[in-house]
């Protein structure tokens, strides 16, 4: 049974049956609802700020295939192109001129990157940056931050509990001590710990990788100062800074969040809004650094389906859409609406939250706050937000299973999506 109210027995079977052929009946670990407790809906189809799913419920979508979804799902004028782009085939592992627009674009756009390699999906974009990172200066170590993900390559999957957060401890069986002893890692908003860590390791550092706006571990910004106060320290040690902005690139800003805090980095990965929902990746950055990449350069990476038309075509689309006037300034509307809402009626109704929102990215803890890093977000009620999740789900709003994870917004969004849905929260958090 996923919920009280709802009828989902089609899903119910769908994921009976899926659990006997994949592993937690997913593609992909979150989908599964375990940290909310029931079983996860079947999506049927999915349509501007909507999904519906097996049994034909209808859903406000406040995931967005995770982020993909920033013009509103199955955007017309996105899939008018991807038909034609169809027609012409599906992959040509070749040079082909869609590659051009959509880098151009890119470039444009985002400050840090002159140039850019395709790649199809955040964590290869991650884990290749992080090979030029080491390529680029001959250094092995890496510092992150707690919290924030960049895919699933060996190299950042660290459990970086407060204790033994700088000792590289693997988060998962499989991967090797060898791989992340030199992964490195403090608390996000903590400069005094990623000044440290580089005079524990003089010369030995390759850079500092980071999600600019943090949005893996529940919605977290950067405070003033921290990310000018990284720029400064990897420039004093000769490291090189990322910006892994496969979640904020075109979401937060145009610009992604380099733009929108006028902080640049050497480098920068994307994902997510730059296909359009078909798998993409990219890094980019220097010219001087991306010169090294093959077959420019020594550091090699590659792939076949890379640079795919089919989602080159739902990139540029995207893009185009959302450098329209205006976009970015109906995405924070909205979003803000929803947001301070949704703080307003926690507080009306006695419960401790905080939370906030840049742009078309939100969250919403349930505690006191304020949350500064991965250690305040995990004060978090989770018993609580599970609660709140399912009744958000049976009154129709699809919130993303976790505690831990940001919610996003989409240009189909309308202010009457949002009422809908503050007054959902009224209801649920009135009975919490
Ligand atoms: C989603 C995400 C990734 C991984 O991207 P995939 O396409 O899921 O491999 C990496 N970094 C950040 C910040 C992300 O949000």
């Amino acid at each position: 049974m996923i919920t009280g109210s709802l009828k989902t027995t089609k899903s119910e079977e769908i994921f009976a049956a899926a659990q006997k052929l994949m592993p937690g009946g997913v593609s992909s670990p979150v989908r599964a609802f375990k940290s909310v407790g029931g079983q996860p809906i079947v999506f049927d189809r999915v349509k501007g700020a909507y999904v519906w799913d097996v049994d034909g419920n209808q859903y406000i979508d406040y995931v967005g295939t995770w982020g993909p979804a920033i013009c509103g799902h199955a955007h017309p004028d996105v899939l008018k192109a991807l038909h034609e782009a169809l027609e012409k085939g599906t992959s040509f592992g070749a040079p082909c001129v869609l590659e051009n627009t959509l880098a151009e674009m890119v470039i444009d756009a985002v400050p840090s990157i002159e140039m850019v390699r395709f790649v199809n999906s955040g964590t290869e974009a991650c884990m290749s940056v992080l090979r030029l990172m080491r390529a680029f200066t001959g250094r092995e170590k890496i510092i992150k931050f707690e919290g924030c993900y960049h895919g699933h390559a060996d190299m950042f999957l660290v459990k970086a509990g407060s204790g033994v957060a700088t000792l590289g401890l693997p988060d998962s069986p499989g991967v090797p001590k060898s791989t992340t002893g030199n992964t490195l890692t403090a608390p996000f908003n903590n400069l005094e710990a990623v000044k440290n860590l580089f005079e524990e390791n003089p010369g030995e550092i390759a850079g500092v990788i980071l999600e600019p706006v943090v949005g893996n571990a529940g919605f977290i910004p950067p405070d003033g100062g921290f990310l000018a106060g990284l720029r400064e320290l990897t420039r004093e040690h000769e490291a090189l800074l990322m910006f892994d902005e496969v979640m904020t690139g075109f979401r937060i800003a145009y610009g992604g969040a380099q733009e929108k805090f006028g902080i640049t980095p050497d480098l920068t990965t994307l994902g997510k809004v730059i296909g359009g929902g078909l798998p993409v990746g990219a890094y980019g950055g220097r010219k001087d650094i991306m010169q090294m990449v093959a077959p420019a350069g020594p550091m090699y990476q590659a792939g076949t389906l890379s640079g795919n038309p089919l989602a080159m075509t739902a990139g540029i689309k995207t893009l185009e859409i959302l450098r329209q006037p205006g976009s970015y300034e109906y995405l924070e509307n909205v979003t803000k609406r929803l947001a301070d809402g949704l703080l307003q009626i926690a507080k009306e109704t006695g419960h401790a939250a905080c939370g906030g929102n840049i742009s078309g990215m939100f969250g919403l803890f349930f505690t006191e706050g304020p949350v500064h890093n991965y250690e305040d977000a995990k004060k978090s009620d989770l018993q609580k937000f599970s609660r709140f999740h399912r009744g958000m789900l049976e009154r129709g709003v699809y919130l993303a299973p976790s505690q831990f994870e940001a919610g996003f917004t989409s240009l189909a969004h309308t202010d009457e999506d949002i009422d809908r849905t503050l007054q959902a929260a009224r209801e649920v958090m009135a009975a919490l």
